[in-house]
């Protein structure tokens, strides 16, 4: 048997957030994210088959003979970098419960991969360098979601990184079962190789999805590759564009038997990027255009229209409460339309206070973000929720949710789905909750990047990005960046960054 010490530690952190993150979200269930799990806890990622790189990891641990040692595990919604004070907190829980099982055969860390606290510090790095130093040199190996930001130092302390493959993320349960695979290998005492390299230009969000192109067929070059004789592992990650660091961007790594091997398929994997590059550019529209060409797409399906929110995404960091889509819906008196979800726990509880069936004057969204304002109305009180649901599509099928009290809230045929938690609107249970049933809609507008296409996908008869400013830029090239490396195209073609003082 050899023994692993199994420890998550998972946030993606938006630096241009203007939204906290407050420890509290890593204690509780937080977005997509379960609650704080300690010791023998984290063994309830292990009671079916979660969309969680742990549950993969730890349900494959008999097939390899691992005996696993959990130690900790927590995650929160994307926000702002966390404050250094609770980065120790969680991060002293795994290093004391590593020091009190040790010692170890090996280590399997669940990362995100584009963590950030206290003064733009590379929270993935910090952690890597002190699981390092206590359990020296065994085998780390680590899952990372395909959003991390990895630099050449977080490359070079973790034995292997294993990124997911798919966006919308359904692979979470299979990269921990890769990750087992690779650690079995890393037992048979062979030499491993590697190689790292950075894309030369960031990927804009809504060109990332691995379910159409240039991303599709990019990632379809991966499983090709793990059938090649001598091939280990091979990742390509998208990287999360809002994050102010100098590694912030697509990186891709592999590793194989020998180094011409590794160096190789690194090099195809970048030339195959490169011959893409055109791809990555953004297309996107006014809120006003969107919803003409939404109206026009309509005329000729029965399916939804999604207008999607890019940038107001709580998945990406942004506070998902604002109402300029609103507001147009209202303008244009959409019939059969819902709005989700926004993130406002005062019209949410000023809803559950006042009861169904009632009408209430509400400030609504628009609380967070400078010089916006609410979208006052005198809105009906349609369909109350508080409490656990479970998730239906393959990104949460079967675990629960909670987002605290919830609201569907009505201005004639515009229905608008309220939480007292912030998530992304990624699964249809989170509008279900509260009555609404998403096909029987005209137009759907999601606040969420990519991740919704995995639920909502299936059902739309189109699908428009809107440009409605949140605290994300979808276009790189317009991100305030101060600490970007030099050199890197801010996009597919895009201008070159310079630091603003070189400029
Ligand atoms: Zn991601």
């Amino acid at each position: 048997m050899q023994k692993i010490g199994l420890a998550g530690f998972l946030h993606e952190t938006n630096t241009f957030s203007i939204t906290p993150t407050p420890l509290e979200n890593f204690l509780n269930q937080s977005g997509f994210y379960p609650r704080l799990l300690k010791g023998q806890e984290v063994f309830e990622l292990s009671k079916g088959k979660y969309n969680i790189a742990a549950s993969g990891f730890m349900a494959d641990a008999d097939k390899y003979g691992f005996e696993i040692i959990p130690l900790m595990w927590a995650g929160a919604e994307p926000s702002q970098p966390l404050k250094t004070v609770d980065f120790e907190y969680l991060m002293k829980l795994i290093e004391e419960m590593i020091r009190e099982n040790e010692p170890y055969d090996g280590l399997f860390l669940d990362l995100h991969g584009a963590m950030v606290f206290g003064e733009l510090q590379d929270g993935e790095e910090e952690i890597l360098r002190r699981v390092r130093v206590i359990v020296g040199e065994i085998p780390i190996v680590v899952s990372l979601d395909l959003h991390g930001n990895i630099s050449e130092r977080s490359f070079e302390l973790a034995s292997v990184m294993v990124g997911y493959r798919t966006y919308p993320h359904i692979d979470g349960f299979e990269n921990g079962q890769r990750c087992a695979a690779v650690m079995n290998y890393l037992f048979s005492g062979k030499t491993l190789f590697r190689a790292f390299r950075q894309s030369p230009f960031l990927m804009p969000a809504t060109t990332q999805p691995t379910t159409k192109e240039p991303a599709q067929s990019l990632y379809a070059l991966l499983p090709e590759m793990d059938k090649t004789g001598g091939m280990i592992s091979a990742t390509i990650m998208e990287g999360f564009n809002a994050c102010d660091l100098p590694h912030t961007g697509p990186s891709v790594f592999t590793y194989a038997e020998s180094q011409a091997q590794a160096d190789e398929s690194v090099d195809f994997l970048i030339k195959e990027i490169l011959g893409r590059e055109a791809q990555f550019s953004v297309e996107m529209y006014s809120p006003e255009e969107a919803l003409v060409k939404a109206l026009q797409i309509a005329e000729t399906t029965d399916k939804p229209i999604i207008l999607v929110d890019v940038q107001d995404n709580a998945g990406g960091g942004s506070p998902s409460d604002t109402v300029w889509l609103l507001e147009e819906l209202v303008k244009k008196k959409i019939d059969r339309a819902v709005i989700g979800v926004i993130w406002d726990p005062q019209a949410a509880a000023t809803a559950h206070h006042a009861g169904v069936g009632t009408k209430v004057q509400i400030a609504l969204g628009g609380h967070t973000l400078p010089g916006h304002k609410p979208f006052e109305a005198e809105y009906l009180i349609e369909q109350l929720h508080d409490g656990d649901f479970l998730g239906t599509g393959p990104m949460v099928k079967g675990r629960t949710l909670n987002l605290g009290k919830m609201a569907q809230l009505r201005l004639d045929g515009i229905r608008i789905v309220v939480s007292t938690d912030r998530m992304q609107a990624l699964d249809q249970s989170l509008f279900r909750v509260v009555g609404i049933e998403s096909s029987e809609m005209k137009i759907l507008v999601l606040k969420s990047a990519n991740h919704y296409r995995a639920d909502f996908g299936p059902i739309s008869g189109g699908i428009i990005n809107v440009d409605a400013p949140s605290a994300i830029i979808e276009d790189p090239s317009k991100i305030a960046y101060t600490r970007l490396r030099e050199g890197v195209r801010l996009k597919g073609l895009g201008p070159v960054f310079k630091h603003p003082v070189s400029k």
